[in-house]
């Protein structure tokens, strides 16, 4: 095992890793940017190492930095979280290189995984069912109006190299198709740095389901059931639960073995996850792979009882896996909220500014994973999500009644959050239902005074 762990993250998701680590009885080295010195995760860590000025590009994307850090530190290995380097198969390839061991997947893992048009090639040879669209990516502006023709209206122009739900856009009719490309286009090689473009077909009123993997260096693999992520606003991720409230035994024995034949087809170790869209009749189609610790892994981790930092750590160190598919057990019901600091009147637009007053819920089964504290200054450079607010019942209706109780005693005072609109969200009919999909919001939104 790991003497020393550095932590190429900041956030809860630094916090979270910094827990598991200690735990465990391996040091931490965490890096910070300049705009991050008073960070909690930099002040939790035994050590902190300062990698440059507040822009991502300077700091937590500086790959030289966070190197010669963990070389400085003499930390063994790097977990990514995620976001940033995680899933960067360069960063990941120049870690083996130094001797250093990437707390994820094989760079080659996140190379086939990582370009959504190419994954969806693997996909289809390993016999994957996956969302119709193009064969690889649009070559030219004839290449996409034959092909949204052949695929048929409405289509969804999509990033091969996309992520946080930017890069993607809507077609209903062959007019709009040219200058929703371009944009796409644009905005793609703005936020990635690639333009590459392929195009599915705009599967209606679908839910987002992702089964979560684990799999070790030795070809053995688990699923630890589902997440449903269809509470979403501008593909985004709003709040996630555990199981999804349409899931059947049948069906996630089926999408569960097809997730982990979709990881295998890969090699893929490391914790993982497959996201599928699943259509009104149950059909379900891959969507993509995300190679790296998902932001609602906590909901997993809630009704399977199983730590998957910690997986993560030891598949890493070279553990064999010490669970089977028959030792997981799916019990009760988590739900989780992403809690932004963000003005949901002005168009959910990020407000950050300094935390004066702070009550964290508690009570029994009641998790936050955050990074704030009280007199905190959250700084503008980096993603709004100031904190996870996970609950876990007996059942759905407990875990309901409880991220309700929950989200009444959170006080957040000189920032504006969402902690409200998640509020009225739960109480929200079909959200009670649990039929929602991911077009909800949106629907949810026109008939509201925010
Ligand atoms: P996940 O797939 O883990 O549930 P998301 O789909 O919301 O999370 O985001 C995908 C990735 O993009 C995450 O690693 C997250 O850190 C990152 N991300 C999300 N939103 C933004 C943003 N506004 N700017 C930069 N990165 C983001
Ligand atoms: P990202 O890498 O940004 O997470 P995804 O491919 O996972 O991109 O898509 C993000 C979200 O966009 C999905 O969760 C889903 O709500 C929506 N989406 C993506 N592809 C389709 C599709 N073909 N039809 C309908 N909705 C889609
Ligand atoms: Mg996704």
């Amino acid at each position: 095992m790991f003497n020393k762990i550095l932590i190429a993250n900041r956030g809860e998701i630094a916090v979270r890793i910094i827990r598991a680590c200690r735990e465990m009885g391996i040091a931490t080295v965490a890096v910070y940017s300049e705009a991050d010195k008073d960070a909690l995760h930099a002040q939790m860590a035994d050590e902190a190492i300062c990698i440059g000025p507040a822009s991502p590009k300077d700091s937590y994307l500086n790959v030289q930095n966070i190197i010669s850090a963990t070389v400085l530190s003499g930390a063994q290995a790097i977990h990514p979280g995620f976001g940033f380097l995680s899933e960067n198969s360069k960063f990941a390839k120049i870690c083996k290189e130094c001797n250093i061991t990437f707390i994820g997947p094989d760079p080659e893992c996140i190379d086939n995984m990582g370009n959504k048009s190419n994954a969806r090639d693997i996909m289809i040879k390993a016999g994957i069912p996956i969302v119709p669209g193009s064969k690889g990516a649009i070559e030219n502006e004839e290449d996409l109006l034959k092909t949204a023709v052949h695929i048929g209206y409405p289509v969804m122009i999509k990033a091969s190299a996309g992520g946080g739900g930017r890069g993607i856009r809507i077609v209903y009719e062959e007019k709009d198709i040219i200058k929703n490309y371009e944009n796409a286009k644009a905005e793609a090689e703005a936020s990635f740095g690639d333009g590459t473009i392929y195009l599915e077909k705009f599967i209606e009123k679908p839910k987002h389901v992702e089964f979560q993997i684990l799999g070790d260096n030795f070809g053995n693999m688990v699923y630890l059931g589902e997440r449903d992520c269809s509470m979403q606003r501008r593909n985004q991720k709003v709040m996630e639960e555990a199981p999804s409230p349409i899931m059947t035994e049948e069906l996630r024995k089926i999408m569960g073995e097809t997730a982990v034949k979709a990881a295998k087809a890969v090699s893929y170790n490391n914790a993982g996850t497959i996201e599928f869209l699943l259509d009104k009749n149950k059909n379900y189609y891959f969507m993509e792979m995300n190679t790296r610790i998902q932001v609602e892994h906590p909901i997993t981790e809630m009704v399977t009882g199983i730590d998957l930092v910690k997986e993560q750590i030891k598949i890493a160190a070279g553990e064999k896996l010490s669970i089977s598919q028959q030792d997981i057990n799916i019990h009760g019901h988590s739900i989780e909220c992403r809690i932004n600091a963000e003005d949901v009147s002005k168009n959910f637009m990020p407000c950050p500014g300094t935390i004066k007053e702070l009550c964290i819920p508690g009570g029994f089964n009641v998790r936050v994973d955050s990074a704030v504290y009280s007199g905190y200054k959250i700084p503008p450079f980096y993603d709004s999500m100031i904190a996870k607010l996970i609950v876990y019942g007996s059942d759905r209706q407990e875990a309901i009644d409880r991220m309700r109780r929950a989200l009444g005693e959170f006080v957040i005072g000189g920032v504006s959050t969402n902690i409200d609109f998640q509020f009225d969200l739960l109480n929200s009919e079909e959200f009670v239902k649990g039929t929602y999909d991911t077009k909800y919001i949106e629907k949810y939104m026109k008939n509201l005074s925010y």
